[in-house]
């Protein structure tokens, strides 16, 4: 894909713009841009969102909603949820495109959706004690039971 502007070309340091993602749901109808400035991302396999993706498990990114902007069919999105705690998908082909989660503070995307590469990559497997008995983590991410849960040393 083409170099963007406001990518790494930047040099002059002012203001260090962040370079934009691209995302689509499956038909292409909602089209969203997103800072890759992701704040966390996880793979989770709770019930949900296994359900919510028909996968094993959902890899996502976390990052305050600000930094995300539907570019294309805001009026073809289906919100299902509240303002502040929902998922967006696509009312014509019903992709999961992202979740408004934590009190509408940020929104969890979901990276199959995205078509260009984020930098960051997931780090974790969450909801673990929910995982789908068919399928076998075979990678060295940590694991937790449920949500991530600090060390306190
Ligand atoms: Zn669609
Ligand atoms: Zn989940």
């Amino acid at each position: 894909m083409a170099q963007r502007e406001g990518g790494e070309g930047n040099r002059d340091g002012a203001t260090s713009t962040p370079r934009l993602l691209a995302g689509s749901c499956q038909c292409g109808a909602v089209t969203y841009a997103v800072a890759d400035e992701f704040s966390y991302a996880l793979n989770c396999h709770c019930s949900l969102c296994r359900r919510a993706t028909g996968s094993a498990f959902k890899p996502l990114a976390g990052i305050a909603r600000g930094k995300l902007t539907i570019t294309r069919g805001k009026d073809a999105l289906n919100i299902l949820g509240t303002e502040d705690w929902h998922d967006a998908r696509c009312s014509l082909c019903g992709s999961l495109l992202y979740a408004i989660v934590r009190d509408g503070q940020f929104a969890h995307v979901t990276m199959g959706t995205l078509v260009d590469t984020p930098s960051i990559r997931p780090s974790a497997h969450i909801f673990v004690g929910s995982k789908a008995e068919w399928f076998t983590i075979t990678d060295d991410l940590p694991q937790y039971p449920e949500h991530v849960v600090r060390d306190t040393g």
